[in-house]
């Protein structure tokens, strides 16, 4: 947490796996034919103090994801350093909808239409707009939050026609099938690639283009099937108490 004193060496580390957490997302983009300046690489710093943080911005990291906005509340006025960008990518309840606009650049996690309203609410009240990405939840996972694929359609109809002028809506989401093997992964991103697709197609979205798929044990997956942002957290970090 925010506060608690680390290793030198521990810092250092953050460095040399950050090296390495890039050689794998430049690995898969050759495989995959990919350029790996369309990845991007969100270190997930989520129960890890701001020490750590610091350390992976020293080793030139500029994008960070929290899940949880009173942790991030703590740690992202302390690193406050030209072109950090936060993501938020946790559940998000209503009474906290206020503290993402202003904090945070990108949300990963919009599943419903009165949670979007109060976050586009505020960011048109600060003069600000947020990057949101829909969750989807592809695999049906009941343990995942998301909007289920038969769902999605009828939420960004919701949201066109709310006029949410605080909201970018810049894409989707999710999460891939927890321990699932090579094909299981590589249909749930392909899915969500060809939602992506179909969604803007549907609705003539334009900027509609980002796919926020694969974590440490799958991002090589999720390159493979379109991932534009990588969310990775222990193989950066270390694991997670
Ligand atoms: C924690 C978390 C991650 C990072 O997980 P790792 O396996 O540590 O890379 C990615 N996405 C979400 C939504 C998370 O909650």
């Amino acid at each position: 947490m925010a506060g608690t004193h680390i290793k030198r060496s521990s810092l250092a580390s953050i460095a040399d796996s950050l090296t390495t957490v890039r050689e794998r997302i430049a690995t898969a983009c050759e495989l995959y034919n990919r350029q790996p300046s369309d990845v991007r690489l969100i270190a997930i710093s989520k129960t890890h103090p701001v020490e750590s943080i610091r350390a992976a911005i020293d080793a030139g990291q500029l994008n960070f994801g929290e899940n949880q906005i009173q942790e991030a509340l703590q740690k992202i006025p302390a690193v406050k350093t030209p072109g950090v960008q936060w993501h938020y990518i946790g559940p998000l309840q209503s009474n906290k909808t206020k503290h993402l606009p202003g904090n945070f650049r990108w949300w990963h996690t919009l599943n419903r239409i009165d949670i979007a309203a109060r976050v586009s609410n505020k960011a048109v009240e600060l003069g600000t707009r947020i990057d949101a990405l829909i969750q989807v939840n592809v695999v049906n996972d009941p343990a995942k939050s998301g909007v289920s694929v038969e769902g999605l359609s009828p939420l960004v109809e919701q949201l066109l026609e709310s006029r949410l002028n605080g909201l970018n809506l810049r894409g989707l989401m999710t999460i891939g099938p927890h321990g699932g093997n090579e094909t299981a992964l590589r249909q749930c991103f392909g899915d969500l690639r060809k939602l992506l697709e179909t969604t803007r197609g549907q609705f003539g979205l334009t900027n509609f283009d980002q796919l926020s798929m694969g974590m440490t044990n799958d991002m090589e997956q999720a390159i493979a099937e379109g991932a534009t942002m990588v969310r990775v957290g222990s193989a950066i970090f270390g694991s997670r108490k």
